[in-house]
Order: structure tokens, then sequence, then C-alpha cells
């Protein structure tokens, strides 16, 4: 099959150099133009990135000879990417939300379907917050925003919060096999990578955690409500459960979100066997159509006392797994665990290349 051009905009960020990697060796999709702020645009990628490059694994040769171009710049930029026939672009910006969503609507009403990391359009109404094992129905939406805006083949698709990420599967998995999720407390330890490069201070994280994210916790605890969500009469309805509260914190580590959910059901409790059962077998759209980028294996369990562990355990099975351990009784609610993802694959560029694949399988991006 031949590979299916596609563009980066804000290719040069820590999300961008993600996506710039996995998709060096995609079998479906391959990077033809990469664009970023006014800062990097004109420059070749090699040289926009060099002295910032963050990944062991590089760029291929043919990435690095691309001229950055300017991303705010949108009819040059879906001219050049209509030239060289690219069928739709990953988002990656870190800007302002109102800049973001705007630009990121120019790109789609120019026919360039966009799928998108940032926050911006998480929230409006036609757009879908899309976790491929969970929700892949809800890209069903996409023929509706196109034609509500009058959009013909654009449109605008996005991904959740990182930080939703590692427990987000699990907890989709009991709700599937008949678990009711009423209640969930959790914290989340969040690794430094998840706020870009240059990120935090080192003088802020060396030695310290940080117990604030601006907006974390506000996403945290609304996002997987439109995940789990329905969709009726051309718009998404909240789901009602879970109940959740966030405590979001910054901590020393490089890749990897690390959570500590505490689960309260409804009428119908699992037993702990019943539920290392239900994750240990859970497998969502992407294992039974095997997409490229999706884990074999979506939740993995481990039995040590001290797993998951970021180092150990983030770059499990194409760093897409999510990994849980510590599963054991709550004292308050019913059970609690501990789970880890990565927050640049699974969380971002991985996530986002798993929701592209699932938009074709389904025929939006032909
Ligand atoms: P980052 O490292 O700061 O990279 C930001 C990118 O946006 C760079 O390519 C930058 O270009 C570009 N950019 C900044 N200002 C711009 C402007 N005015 N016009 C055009 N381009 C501009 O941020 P990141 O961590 O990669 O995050 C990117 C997006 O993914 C954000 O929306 C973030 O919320 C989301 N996200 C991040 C993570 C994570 O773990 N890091 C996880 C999930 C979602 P220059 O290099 O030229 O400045």
């Amino acid at each position: 099959m031949a590979k299916i051009p596609v563009g980066v905009l804000g290719a040069t960020g820590m999300v961008g150099q993600n996506y710039i990697t996995l998709l060096n060796d995609h079998p479906w999709f391959k990077v033809r133009y990469v664009a970023a702020s006014p800062r990097s645009a004109g420059k070749k990628y090699a040289d926009a990135v060099a002295g910032r490059w963050q990944l062991a694994e590089t760029y291929a040769p043919h990435v690095g000879g691309l001229v950055v171009q300017d991303a705010n710049d949108v009819s040059r930029a879906v001219a050049a990417m209509k030239r060289k026939s690219c069928a739709f672009v990953f988002s990656a910006l870190e800007m302002g939300k109102d800049e973001t969503r705007a630009l990121e609507e120019a790109y789609a009403a120019a026919g360039i379907p966009v799928i998108s990391n940032a926050s911006a359009h998480r929230w409006t109404n036609d757009v879908p917050v899309l976790i491929p094992e969970i929700n892949p129905h809800h890209a069903d939406i996409i023929p509706l925003q196109q034609k509500n805006r009058g959009w013909g083949r654009g449109f605008i698709a996005v991904k959740p919060n990182c930080s939703i990420q590692s427990y987000m599967i699990p907890l989709h998995a009991l709700v599937q096999a008949g678990y009711l999720v009423k209640k969930l407390i959790v914290t989340t330890m969040q690794a430094v990578s998840g706020a870009g490069y240059p990120g935090v201070a080192s003088l802020d994280m060396i030695d310290n955690i940080v117990p604030y994210i601006g907006g974390e916790e506000e996403k945290t605890e609304n996002e997987p409500l439109k995940i789990f969500g329905a969709i009726a009469d051309g718009i998404f309805y909240n789901a009602a459960f879970p109940k959740i509260s966030a405590c979001c914190n910054r901590v020393p580590v490089i890749d990897g979100h690390t959570a500590c959910v505490s689960l309260g059901f409804g009428v119908k409790r699992p037993s702990i066997d019943e539920i290392k059962e239900v994750w240990s077998s859970f497998k969502g759209l992407p294992q039974e159509l095997n997409f490229p980028m999706a884990p074999e294996h979506p939740v993995i369990y481990r039995e040590e006392d001290n797993r998951p562990q970021p180092r150990k355990d983030r770059d499990c099975d194409k760093a897409m797994a999510v990994v849980v351990g510590r599963l054991r009784p709550c004292n308050v609610l019913d059970i609690r665990f501990t789970a880890l993802s990565h927050n640049t694959v699974r969380g971002a560029a991985g996530g986002g290349i798993l929701n592209a694949e699932l938009l074709r399988h389904k025929g939006f991006l032909n």
C-alpha cells in the first residue's frame, strides 16, 4: 500500500517530536509537511530542532530536510499540503485556546482534516474526543460536524487530556463488563514532559513536587464524562457517572503519568480476581482490527507490590499500554489501584496516530 502523506503542526515541540519519530516507520502514514511558530519557520527541520531534540530516536532523513512552515499562514500551508497530497494534519500546537481553536477551524474549513492534541476543541459540541478502545462510535458525528459548518472533507477530531489515559481504559473495561463505576477519587503524579519543552524550570522541579497544574483537575474531572457520554439528536450528552474528585501534581519524572485511583461501584461489585480477569481479557476495536499503533493488550496488570513504575513500565507495548498494579480493597470506596501511561505517546502523539488509524478505517481520511 502506498503511504498516505500527512502534515504535523507544532512538529518542533515535545509532542511534535514524538509524532515525527512514531511516524518514521509507520506502515500507513508518511510525514510530508511540518509547521511550527514563526520562530522556526523557514529553517530546515533538522536546524529548527537542533539543540532541543528530546528523544533517543531521531527523525527520518527526509523529515530533517523539510523546511518548517509558519502554521499561522493557513492559505499557504493548505496550498503546500494539497500540492504534496497531504490527506490530513496532526495538530500539536501550544498556543492560546482561542488562537488554537480558530487556526484548527481554518484548516478544517479549507478541506484539511485536523487530528488534534490541543484542548481547545474538547468541549465543542460536534467535535468527538476519542480514545479508540472506548468510544470509536463518537467519530460518527463527523458528517454532522461537516454539515453544521458547511465544510467539505475537513473536520476536527481530538484526543483527551494525557492525565486521564492511565485509568480510562481500565474503567471502561469494568463498565463494559457490567460494573457501573459511580465514584472515583484520583491523585495524579504527572511527568515534566507533559508541560512541553522547555516546560517547568529545573529549579522548580528538582527535589520537589508541585501540587498544581493549571486547568488539569477540571479536565480530569470533566473529560471522562464526554468520552463515556452518548450522542443523541446530533449532540453529545455527558454520562452521569462517575463523579470524579482529582488532585493533579507535577513530579520530577521525565515521561509517564501515574495515577492512584479509588473506585466506588454501583450495586454490582466485582471481586479483585474478577477485576483482574476483566482487565487482562479486555480488547477494543483497535486490537480487533490490528491497527498498527494499537498495543496488543491495552491493559497490563503487574502482580509485583512495587509496580507500575515510570522508568520500568512506561514503554510497555510501544508505550501504548496502560500498566496497572496494586489492586486492593479501599477503606473508603470499594477498590483502589495504581495505573501508569506514557503521556507523550499514549497520552499524546501515539493516541493521535491511533485516532488517525480509526478515522481512516471509518473512511473519513480518504
Ligand atoms: P511544546 O513542546 O511547547 O511545543 C509547542 C509547539 O507549538 C512547537 O512546535 C511550537 O513551535 C508551536 N507553537 C508555539 N507557539 C506557536 C505559534 N504562535 N504559532 C504556531 N506554532 C506555535 O508543547 P507540547 O508539549 O508539544 O504540546 C503541544 C500540544 O499538545 C499542546 O496543546 C498540549 O496541551 C498538548 N498535549 C501535550 C502533552 C504532553 O505530554 N506534552 C500531552 C497531551 C496533549 P516553535 O518550536 O517554533 O516554538
